[in-house]
């Protein structure tokens, strides 16, 4: 595990994977003095080592925020006694057909997102909007109106290679284009992402959603006969491009 400071205001946990995958893991921590909200939980056994650095230094978490249901964001919420947990209302479902058969604790959410809600906590203000595509439960998140933190709309190699975007079996092709789009007209600063570096300025972040969705659209122009190859303009500037069959199927 490893402890990085994405800005003066917030850290994130990094977890390397196991073996030769080349996605880490992690999880984004804001804090307030003693008081921590996490966006998403990842692992329980990783979550157990963000509990047990946060209690050493007498930090409490308070909050929790899942950008999705799927196990490497949600599986480690339950380790959180005491935490409030806002997610997307598609949840429940999703979290039990994601994480049957896994050892996980359920916890029962607390705030449900079905559009979008601003809350505040400490000084910050954050905005969560509902954004479909990768999952059905998908939401981003906006810090200050600065950051975003997009959950697996967008991804980044450990290596920082753009990763495939990858449409589960209740995503769809035309949801994900649209919250990529919608991601972009927020014009964020910096995106914080649960796999893979932080990407940061205006432009830099314009080139990098683009790329997917100029991806996507080539799926669906070609009602997913199309090689992969075909569909990017530097494919050794891509990572899991394996994942391309799993998408051509989802036109
Ligand atoms: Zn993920």
């Amino acid at each position: 595990m490893k402890i990085i400071n994405v800005n003066d205001k917030i850290i994130q946990y990094v977890f390397d994977p196991d073996g030769n995958e080349n996605l880490d893991c992690r999880i984004t921590v804001l804090r307030d003095n003693d008081r921590a909200l996490l966006i998403d939980t990842a692992y329980e056994e990783q979550s157990i080592k963000v509990l047990e650095d946060l209690n050493s230094k007498g930090i409490e978490v308070n909050e929790i925020i899942l950008s999705h249901c799927h196990p490497d964001h949600a599986n480690g919420t339950g380790v959180f006694e005491g935490a409030i947990v806002t997610c997307s209302d598609e949840y429940k479902n999703n979290y039990t057909m994601s994480c049957s058969g896994t050892k996980y604790k359920y916890k029962e959410p607390d705030v449900l997102v079905s559009s979008s809600i601003t809350k505040e906590f400490g000084d910050y203000n954050i905005k969560l909007i509902k954004s479909k595509g990768h999952s059905k439960c998908g939401l981003i998140i906006i810090v200050d109106n600065d950051v975003a933190c997009p959950g697996d709309l967008v991804m980044a190699s450990r290596q920082d290679k753009t990763v495939t975007p990858y449409i589960c079996s209740d995503g769809t092709i035309t949801e994900h284009i649209e919250s990529l789009k919608r991601l972009k007209l927020l014009n964020p600063n910096m995106l914080i992402l649960a796999h893979g570096n932080k990407i940061e300025g205006k432009e830099n972040i314009k080139v990098e959603i683009t790329k997917r969705i100029k991806y996507l659209e080539r799926i669906l122009d070609n009602n997913g006969n199309v090689k992969f190859e075909e569909c990017v303009e530097s494919p050794n500037e891509w990572a899991f491009s394996r994942w391309h069959e799993n998408n051509t199927t989802m036109v």
